[in-house]
């Protein structure tokens, strides 16, 4: 068996191999302690301080003004699809929605439960290969909030910039948080599963601004009220300790990268690699326009689905797995989170150039 192949799974995804060594130990016997990691109490000081560093550098990396609250939440991100309409909206309380995928579908689906949503977008008639400027939609009048996925993980677009509207913008940016520097105040809430860039299934990151936390009405169950996270720094109930500990180790493997806007610049680097094989020649065929194109989730077809089949194929056998596309959209799909290694991308590179040599 390698020590390591190279995984383009679009979640759960590539983790750091130095923190995946690091877990492999201190789930045995943290800090040698003599108990494991997920054995600890998660009330005693060696959680705590767990968890405060986690909280910390999620705080310093992503740059979280002192009036938000960070959350560490389980039930995935498709919890927060219910959880943010029914903390933040009211009977008749109107919310604006972009439609640019499967998550924010689904998102759109639980939102009309609570609210009268308004879908000011949908590239669903081209099979969501794009994401919207700015003047292709409007917030509706008295919307709450301007929701959207920043990053749509199935068909490889990504907002170049997030939007610059005049409304409190909330986004699902489970495959792309920590990927590129923004501005957490122009937003009420941002959350993500821990699964694509920052940690394993099971933890979900919510950053909430404050006075959001008042809006919630008194029908709301308390599991799924933010109110009650936040109140208890997340310790209302036993929190996903292993999550917890696990974001919190990607965390300083981030810092140690040199921080968001470093990492940028190397996904950036990444992504352009596999895009300029992609745009040099008609063999490979990108799902997403270009302006609309992810640095995270590149999704491409070939000439027939028969050739999709033996270049996953082929690739699997050379240590490339998981380039299979999401079965909405068919073909490939080559996800490069922040933790995805320089030379698998390198490595993909020849294969593609290589594979339409011999099939093109
Ligand atoms: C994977 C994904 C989800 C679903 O996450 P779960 O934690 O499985 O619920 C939601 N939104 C986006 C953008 C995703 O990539």
């Amino acid at each position: 068996m390698p020590e390591r192949i190279y995984n383009f799974s679009p979640g759960p995804g590539t983790l750091p191999y130095s923190v995946l060594q690091e877990a492999a130990v201190d789930i045995v016997n943290y800090k040698n302690k003599g108990i494991g990691l997920i054995e600890l109490s998660h009330r005693s000081k060696e959680f705590m301080a767990v968890a405060d560093e986690a909280e910390a550098l999620i705080r310093e990396l992503l740059g979280v003004p002192a009036n938000y609250k960070v959350l560490f939440l389980q039930g995935g991100a498709s919890s927060q699809f219910f959880m943010v309409p029914m903390n933040l909206l009211q009977p008749g309380d109107k919310a604006t929605y972009l439609n640019t995928g499967v998550w924010s579908k689904k998102a759109i689906k639980e939102a009309k439960l609570f609210g009268d949503i308004n879908v000011a977008y949908t590239s669903e008639a081209t099979t969501f290969n794009r994401v919207p400027t700015d003047a292709e939609y409007e917030v509706a009048a008295e919307s709450k909030y301007l929701y959207f996925v920043s990053n749509n993980t199935i068909y490889g677009t990504q907002f170049p910039a997030m939007p610059a509207k005049d409304a409190m913008l909330i986004s699902d940016m489970s495959s792309d948080i920590f990927s590129r520097p923004f501005d957490v105040s122009k937003f009420g809430l941002i959350f993500a599963g821990a699964q694509k860039n920052i940690g394993p299934a099971g933890v979900t990151l919510v950053i909430i601004r404050d006075d959001l936390l008042e809006q919630v009405g008194d029908t709301v169950p308390t599991m799924l009220k933010y109110k009650t996270h936040a109140e208890k720094g997340s310790m209302f109930n036993t929190p996903p300790c292993f999550g917890i500990y696990c974001v919190g180790r990607v965390m300083n493997w981030l810092k140690e990268q040199g921080g968001v806007s470093a990492i940028e610049k190397i996904n950036r680097k990444k992504a352009d690699l596999v895009y300029e094989v992609i745009d040099s020649t008609d063999f490979y065929r990108g799902h997403a326009e270009i302006d609309s194109r992810s640095m995270m989730n590149i999704a491409f077809n070939l000439p027939t689905a028969e050739l999709e089949a033996q270049f996953i194929q082929e690739a699997t056998a050379v240590g490339l797995d998981g380039l299979k596309g999401h079965r909405s959209v068919g073909g490939c799909r080559a996800s490069i989170y922040n933790a995805f290694p320089q030379e698998g991308i390198e490595k993909l590179v020849d294969f593609m150039n290589d594979f339409s040599k011999k099939n093109g």
